[in-house]
């Protein structure tokens, strides 16, 4: 498992910075969003579930995807959706954010 921001995506918004819990990923002087810290991440997601550009990639690894692959997310209002990619597979899951804490 493994994080990795898209320099080419990122908007510089800042969010995922604000809600990282262990302070990890910083701005650089392109005013873009690095990890610096990559092995302290502990995979909580929270970066992805804020980050409106698509720019962070979240690698699961051999053990849980497979080789290569990843998950992203783009948001639409209260609706998250996590792309699921392995090798030349794409699959989405959607979550209506406003009902994702209901049981
Ligand atoms: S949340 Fe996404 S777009 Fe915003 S700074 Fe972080 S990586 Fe860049
Ligand atoms: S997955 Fe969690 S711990 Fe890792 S960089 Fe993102 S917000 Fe920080």
């Amino acid at each position: 498992m493994s994080i990795r921001i898209d320099p080419n995506k990122c908007i510089g918004c800042g969010k995922c910075c604000e809600v990282c819990p262990g302070s990890l990923i910083v701005k650089n002087e392109e005013n873009k969003s690095d990890i610096k810290y990559p092995r302290d991440c502990w995979g909580c997601t929270s970066c992805l579930k804020e980050c409106q550009a698509g720019a962070i990639r979240y690698y699961l690894g051999a053990d849980m995807g497979g080789n290569g692959s990843y998950l992203y997310t783009k948001k639409d209002r209260h609706f998250l959706h996590w792309h699921i990619v392995k090798e030349n597979t794409e699959e989405i899951i959607t979550i209506n954010q406003l009902e994702s804490n209901n049981y």
